[in-house]
């Protein structure tokens, strides 16, 4: 039975890896996978991340199971963190949600709730999308297809486009929307636009789906969600997928959420019922332990406080090697304009050079990045950024 099936190819991203640890060349630059880095490349754990972690095992006494919801106190604080403190949804009951093994869990979890709800579905989802949306929707049963989004000249977003097909989209569709800091372009909606975005919805009929897995990596806590939050207060109805992988630097516990908006606080109740058999049908119940660890962050307001610093000093980061990036570039001979680098959020963009010029970055120059050229920013530092510019300046002549 097992010799029927054939090797996979391997996965680009994880491939990049590989080359990367084998390159000798001193002056190697990872700019692949999409974790955060600190300036000496390191992926360092929280601070208030630790001492949440002294906390709870101080308190722990059981690993006893909590059931399919997972920590409930972590998912009634990621509800308000996502969807604010004030969020009416929230507090007339329309919102049900669980714990998932992190943002992908969540994804997972609300397709197939699509699926059971209404079985013929398309997901929208934007052009580029983050890779991983692919098999995740459409393992679920769900047919996934792509809406205009990215525009490769200005490095923005193609809004008319993306607008013109979701004038198309009725109640049998999803629209699947990055809540910020766009993987992998870094080319996020503006205010505007999510409220153009939410009047199609609301008048259509058709769902959005929000995933978010980068809030407080753009431009602040708060700020981006701020379209989030305004879909949520103009369409009865959505899904929202969040992860603390990246925000709380949780990557390996595995800890994200689903939430789901419904019309009714009845609604939800059911709607809670369902996404509960889902996580019962796929992996029983979720790891707990990032739960508890972001349920003590958000309770303790002094480590709530440091953890909001070292976030801020995350994204603060990340716009200055922007910055910086720009300007190395800006002082050399290259004829193509990079202003974008400066526009986009978060902790990806997309240089818009060809598959042959990132080959030529990462065989002449060690530096490496997905085919596609999206780069991860925060792997630069301020001691690469000239020889990164150095190696653009070369391969772009
Ligand atoms: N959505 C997007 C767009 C992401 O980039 C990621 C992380 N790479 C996720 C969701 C979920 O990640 P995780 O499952 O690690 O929480």
């Amino acid at each position: 039975m097992f010799d029927q099936l054939d090797v996979l190819p391997a996965d680009p991203l994880l491939g990049l890896i590989t080359l990367y640890n084998n390159d000798t060349n001193p002056k190697k630059v990872d700019l692949g996978v999409g974790v955060y880095r600190d300036e000496h490349g390191h992926t360092a754990i929280m601070q208030a991340i630790q001492k949440a972690e002294k906390i709870h095992m101080d308190k722990e006494d059981s690993k006893t199971y909590l059931g399919p919801i997972g920590v409930a106190g972590f998912v009634n604080g990621i509800k308000s963190l996502v969807l604010g403190e004030s969020s009416q949804a929230v507090a007339s009951g329309r919102v049900a949600g669980l714990q998932t093994p992190g943002g992908c869990g969540a994804l997972r979890i609300g397709a197939e709730l699509l699926k059971r709800i209404k079985g013929e579905v398309t997901v929208w989802a934007s052009d580029p999308t983050w890779a991983n949306h692919i098999p995740l929707i459409s393992s679920a049963g769900l047919e996934i297809k792509s809406y205009p989004y990215f525009d490769a000249e200005t490095g923005g977003i193609k809004f008319d486009a993306m607008d013109a097909k979701l004038a198309e989209l009725g109640p049998n569709d999803i629209l699947l929307l990055h809540g910020c800091c766009h993987n992998p372009t870094g080319a996020d909606l503006s205010y505007e636009q999510w409220q153009q975005i939410a009047k199609r919805a609301a008048e259509q009929g058709f769902i959005p789906f929000v995933d978010i897995a980068y809030q407080g990596l753009g431009d602040g806590l708060e700020e981006d969600v701020k379209g989030v939050r305004y879909l949520s207060e103009h369409v009865e109805e959505m899904v929202i997928a969040t992860s603390c992988s990246k925000n709380f630097g949780l990557y390996r516990e595995r800890t994200g959420t689903l939430l789901v908006q419904t019309k009714s606080a009845e609604n939800a109740h059911a709607i809670q019922t369902h996404v509960q058999d889902a996580a019962r049908a796929n992996y029983s119940m979720p790891p707990a332990y990032g739960g508890f660890l972001v349920d003590t962050v958000l309770q303790d307001p002094a480590l709530r406080k440091e953890w909001e610093d070292e976030l801020n000093s995350m994204a603060e980061r990340v716009k200055s090697l922007r910055a910086g990036l720009l300007e190395k570039i800006q002082a050399r001979d290259i004829d193509k304009d990079f202003s974008f680098i400066v526009e986009q959020k978060g902790m990806f963009s997309f240089l818009g050079i060809s598959k042959e010029q990132v080959r030529k970055m990462r065989e002449d120059y060690s530096i490496y990045m997905a085919d596609s050229s999206r780069i991860n920013v925060a792997g630069l530092n301020t001691e690469c950024l000239d020889y990164v510019a150095d190696a653009l300046e070369a391969v772009l002549k």
